[in-house]
This record gives C-alpha cells, structure tokens and sequence, in this order.
C-alpha cells in the first residue's frame, strides 16, 4: 500500500513513526476520515475546511499549503486504484522529547492512507441497533482531535451490549454517538443537536440538514432528552461511513414501530442522489 507521509507517497513499510510522536503519546493531532464513491473524494473540500479549523482550534499549522494536501490525496487515491472506500487523514504535532507544552522544534506531520471498504448496505436497508450511554468526553467535541478514548469506551460499551452504537448523554441531553450524529423524528419534525462544542459538525449532518430543507422537512436545531428520543418515531444517525443509517432499537425497545421510517427512507434516497451527483 502507497501512503502518505509528509509530503511523500512512500511504501507503507518505508514509514518511519517515532516513539515520541505527539500523536503517539499526547493524542496530540487531529484527523479526518473522506468517503470515496466511484474514485471520487465526497465532499472533500469540507473535510479539508473542518480539519483547518480543527488544526487553528488547538494552534497547529499546516506544514503545506491545503491546495497541494487536496492534491496529494487525490494521488493518493488514484496510486491505490481506490474505487470504494475511505481516506484517513493525520496530522500530528510531531516529534520531540517528551513534556506536556508544546515544543518549539518539533515539525507537524501529516500521514494519509486508504482503505478500501463497500458500503454498509445492509445496516442502510434493514437498520442497526444502539444503546445510550453517559457522555464522558472533554469539551470540545467540536475539534476531531485523535484524543478518543472517550469515544471508544463507549463504542466497546455498545459493542458489548450487541449493538452498533453508543448514543451519549450529556447533562440530561442527547449529543451524538460515539462516532455519529444523532437524528430523531416526533410528528412531521426532524431534531438534532445544535452545531456547538459539545458535538463533532458532522459532514453528512450537514448534507442531511441540506436535503431536508431542499426536501421540506421542517428541522428544530435544538436538545433532546433521552425520554423524548425513546418516544420518537423514527431515529436515525449519521457519519461520512455509516450515511444515513436508520437505528431501530434503543436499550431493548424498538423505536417506532420497529422498523425504518418513511422521513429516514426519504432522506436515504436524497443521499443516494447525492452520492450520484457528486461523484459520477
Ligand atoms: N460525531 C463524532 C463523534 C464522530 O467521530 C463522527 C465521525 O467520525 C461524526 C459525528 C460524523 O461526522 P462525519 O459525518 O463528518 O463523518
């Protein structure tokens, strides 16, 4: 496998990470994961304008400028021949003896691979399940920083449950899943969490927020109570590799009547539509 390193296309075996990485040893670094239909990077420019903001967020520059990053993804994907699939994207404060401040010699480095994955059709068709869990992560969820052990905790909690995600709870409210945006529907009206610190701005949050408005689904940008999520009538998430992935179970119960719903479905085939526009 060719990777990014630096702003080289090496063998991935020829990549040489230090122990005393930042990235390694502080979590200090940020990253992004793309979605690639067709060999074309979906949404790119997004992901590229949301990990800008993440670097500014924790005072980390860019080693080089974003249009020649655009560009060596691309080469990146078309190097790997990837038709389907992800592109995982680094950058770390870099090497530098070990000391919590931030260290005026170390030199940031970006690292970029791929991998090839389909899509997840069947948890699209038939759904998955979840269960809720408490939100113990720091707060600024709004930075996809690599800092995620708070994130894993939860998902292994789902995964021990037998389910696909972990719904947090912070303070009486529903944020976000563990990797995922958190979409419910009551009535004729979609919810989700504001767009502020206490949630990561999901790509295809956005692009669903999108089609709903093109689509004339009405949209409250407001905080939910795990009570209110249990009565809703559709429930669904969102992430650049699940899509709009319907959840038909929390905790044991079924949500609605056990099986995706008509709004899900319908802003299922605008993604779909979506995907095709942009990448064919
Ligand atoms: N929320 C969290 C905590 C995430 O880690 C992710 C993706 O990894 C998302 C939401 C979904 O974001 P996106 O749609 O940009 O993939």
């Amino acid at each position: 496998m060719i990777i990014l390193y630096d702003d080289r296309l090496i063998k991935r075996e020829e990549a040489n990470i230090d122990i005393e990485d930042r990235a390694y040893q502080f979590g200090d670094g940020i990253y992004e994961v793309i979605r690639v239909y067709h060999g074309i990077p979906f949404y790119l420019n997004e992901h590229l304008e949301r990990f800008q903001k993440s670097a500014d967020a924790i005072r980390l520059s860019l080693p080089y400028p974003m249009e020649t990053l655009a560009q060596k993804l691309l080469d990146l994907a078309r190097e790997n021949q990837l038709e389907e699939g992800n592109l995982y994207l680094q950058l770390s404060r870099g090497t530098s003896p070990r000391s919590h401040a931030f260290p005026s010699d170390a030199k940031p480095l970006i690292i970029g691979y791929t991998q090839p994955d389909s899509r997840p059709l069947t948890a699209l068709q038939n759904g998955v399940t979840a269960i809720t869990d408490e939100d113990i992560r720091w707060l600024r969820c709004d930075i996809k920083s690599l800092n995620l052990l708070g994130a894993v905790l939860a998902k292994q909690k789902a995964v021990d449950h037998g389910a696909k995600e972990a719904i947090l709870v912070r303070n009486g409210t529903v944020t976000e899943g563990s990797s995922t945006n958190i979409f419910m529907v009551k009535g004729q009206t979609l919810w989700t969490h504001p767009a502020n610190h206490f949630i990561l701005h999901g790509i295809t949050r956005k692009i669903t927020l999108q089609l709903a408005e093109y689509l004339g689904i009405s949209v409250k940008l407001e905080p939910f109570s795990p009570s209110h999520l249990a009565e809703a009538d559709e429930v669904f998430l969102t992430s650049t590799t699940m899509e709009v992935c319907p959840i038909v179970q929390i905790d044991g119960k079924a949500v609605g009547n056990g099986k995706p719903g008509p709004i899900t479905r319908q802003l299922q085939k605008a993604f779909e539509k979506e995907i095709e526009r942009v990448c064919q």
